[in-house]
């Protein structure tokens, strides 16, 4: 197991951050915060897709009077996830002017780049914090490379230059953000906030500022850190920006709570940032979220859609029914299945997982044996393989783990 860096332990609601809690998967809706049925729809399904922590945007009254109907019509459908009020601009007033916000929200997340400027800074910075202290919720600092304290920017940049020999740009940019970050933490402390209230986060958009920053942050404090990449991107290239950089710190034991901040397409689902940020955990050995699929990459021996056909089917009613699986079977998420695409590899890679099939690859024999438990049970034939082996993948969980309520 990967030793984690040392953490205080802050309760967000019911969830634990930091300290010896599991690393929490987070997410963040995308609708409009004031339309509340949109907002508790799309809360629902990334809380059911396990996100554990749900964000939503604070920008404006409309939002902020939503935020406790948004809770209690969540409470009314049994979904009890945390919900985190996301503060810039105006976050001082808005939580001044609706107190039932700030009460019905698990933790807000300030941005200290963005909390005012010149003057008005520091007092609105304070306002927020007080309501925070006022209501005993934790704070998330929150900086961003995109919306750093120009001024701090601004004052290490002219510090740097008049070096004899300055560091360069970027040292200091990624410095600038450490330091916005930690000095927001004690101001927040002096004003009352506890120790145990305070998660950090410092978020960029490169993988190689990302693990720089980090690593600089969890060295100099003992905050519960938020990982994630700001703006990761869309596709394939958010997915893989956001793996290299989480990945390297978690195995480096930096990190307690976790977003990948993907760009969904149009219309997309915005739950596929849940499922990336539990299989950067899972297959990291972190964590275990679900029923792990083993897939070949299939090759000139799998000349048929057939073999992805099928990994695609049986990845997907593991997924549809791993809510219930969860719900009734313990230890069902630690289960692997291996889908392979023909006895080259099929068999071996088959007695390695719980419950294995091996296709038929071009021109072999029709047929589709099935191991479980590294024993060969039964062979598959005909035109219902998926169906049947999905049959042997419930039969196998019902025997193996355990009823939740015996
Ligand atoms: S298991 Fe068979 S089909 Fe899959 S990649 Fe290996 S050789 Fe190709």
């Amino acid at each position: 197991m990967v030793p984690r860096r040392k953490s205080v332990c802050v309760r967000v609601g019911s969830v634990a951050v930091g300290g010896t809690a599991p690393i929490v998967v987070q997410s963040m809706t995308n609708t409009d915060t004031a339309d509340i049925e949109g907002s508790v729809d799309q809360v629902q399904s990334l809380a059911r897709a396990g996100s554990e922590l749900v964000r939503l945007t604070v920008n404006n009254d409309e939002a902020a009077a939503a935020i406790p109907h948004i809770r209690d019509r969540l409470a009314a459908k049994g979904v009890r996830v945390p919900l985190v009020g996301d503060f810039h601009f105006n976050g001082h007033r808005l939580l001044k002017a609706h107190p039932a916000c700030a009460e019905a929200l698990s933790k807000l997340r300030i941005n200290p780049g963005n909390v005012g400027r010149g003057a008005k800074r520091d007092p609105q910075f304070a306002e927020m914090i007080e309501v925070a202290c006022r209501h005993q919720k934790p704070v998330r600092i929150g900086v961003n490379w995109g919306s750093l304290d120009q001024d701090l920017l601004t004052r290490m940049m002219d510090e740097n230059s008049k070096k004899a020999e300055p560091d360069a740009a970027i040292d200091v940019m990624r410095e600038a953000i450490v330091v916005s970050a930690l000095d927001s933490a004690a101001r927040a402390r002096e004003l009352g906030l506890r120790a145990d209230q305070v998660i950090i986060s410092a978020k960029v958009s490169g993988v190689q500022d990302l693990i720089a920053v980090y690593r600089n942050l969890g060295a100099r404090c003992d905050y519960p850190l938020h990982l994630g990449l700001t703006e990761a991107g869309m596709g394939s290239k958010g997915i893989v920006s956001s793996t290299a950089g989480i990945g390297v710190l978690l195995q480096e034991g930096i990190g307690d709570t976790i977003r990948v901040s993907l760009t969904p397409e149009p219309g997309g689902d915005r739950t596929q940032e849940v499922i990336v940020a539990q299989e950067i955990l899972q297959t990291m050995g972190l964590r275990s979220f679900t029923p792990m699929v083993i897939a070949c990459p299939g090759c000139g021996r799998t000349t048929s859609t057939y073999f992805q056909e099928l990994a695609q089917k049986i990845q997907g009613h593991i997924r549809a029914r791993m809510p219930e699986w969860r719900k009734r079977r313990t230890g069902v998420e630690e289960m692997t299945v291996a889908v392979m695409g023909c006895v080259v590899n099929g068999p071996g890679e088959s007695k390695h997982a719980n419950i294995g099939i091996s296709l038929p690859g071009t021109g072999e024999h029709p047929v589709a044996p099935v191991y479980e438990d590294g024993a060969k049970t039964v062979t598959l034939k005909g035109g219902r393989i998926a169906e049947e082996f999905q049959e042997l993948v419930e039969r196998y969980i019902e025997r193996t783990y355990a009823s939740r309520n015996p």
